[in-house]
């Protein structure tokens, strides 16, 4: 029911520069408490539907001409990404995006920049954030811009966590990865949404780990959703084992 869901997409339509036609009526919900997987190829729409919800088409000359977007029922559409941030929706962007020259605690410490309740409860979300990333811990007093690229990823993630989010939009957290690493990544978001109860939606190329890790997922081909189900069923898809899993 409507009411399970923490983000409700309901037919969305994207245009770039006026007159590029991305997202064809696109729509989606996502469960509260759920771990959501936005699957499709290169250039599919996906990270276009994740910078809809976050509010960040605007930088790019893009914007949602059709549909709706709600979080906890309301209608987000109007709402400027600091505000976004503050009702607990916090984008992880593609490509990890760290401030290269500030320390990783810096980093970190920078997603806590919306909240007001004090140093002490800040202080006590960055040990939470080292217990979910020992090795940010061990590097908390190294520039960003000097650590590989899994624990830029961390740092996205564990800055992204700062913010007290109810939903995290994850964004190829894959990307440029090793699959040991991906691996790392993928069970720390597992364990933050089983222990700490964030909801994620997370775009992604890499089906079948996606799959493995997600409750659900929907399939994006040209600006539209083409198959969506438990990710399970996905998995066990003959058109989804062809065409993403590369099986058979
Ligand atoms: P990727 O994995 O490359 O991020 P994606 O599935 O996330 O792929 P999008 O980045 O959302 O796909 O891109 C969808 C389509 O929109 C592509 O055809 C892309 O060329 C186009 N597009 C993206 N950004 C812009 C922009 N700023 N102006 C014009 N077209 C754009």
């Amino acid at each position: 029911s409507t009411e399970n869901n923490i983000l409700s997409i309901k037919n969305i339509e994207v245009i770039y520069d006026h007159v590029i036609l991305v997202l064809k009526g696109v729509s989606l919900d996502v469960p509260k408490g759920g771990i959501v997987a936005l699957l499709g190829a290169n250039g599919a729409g996906k990270t276009t539907t994740i910078k809809s919800i976050s509010n960040i088409l605007k930088t790019e000359r893009g914007e949602v001409t059709k549909g709706s977007i709600t979080f906890e029922g309301e209608q987000i559409q109007d709402l400027s990404p600091t505000e976004l941030v503050k009702k607990g929706v916090v984008q992880v962007m593609e490509g990890r995006h760290c401030f290269e020259h500030l320390t990783v605690e810096e980093n970190l410490l920078t997603g806590a920049y919306i909240r007001k309740d004090g140093r002490k409860a800040i202080a006590e979300d960055l040990e939470k954030v080292y217990t979910y990333f020992p090795r940010l811990k061990e590097r908390r007093k190294s520039q960003a811009g000097y650590t590989s690229g899994g624990e830029q990823q961390m740092v996205a993630v564990g800055r992204a966590l700062m913010a007290k989010p109810k939903l995290i939009l994850l964004d190829e957290p894959s990307m440029g990865l090793a699959p040991q690493l991906v691996e790392e990544i993928f069970e720390i978001v597992k364990s933050l949404n089983e222990k700490e109860g964030v909801t994620f939606l997370l775009a992604e190329q890499n089906v079948s780990v996606a799959l493995r890790y997600a409750t659900y997922g929907y399939i994006l081909e040209n600006g539209r959703v083409v198959m969506d189900g438990e990710a399970k069923a996905l998995s066990e898809n003959e058109d989804v084992k062809e065409f993403y899993l590369g099986l058979s």
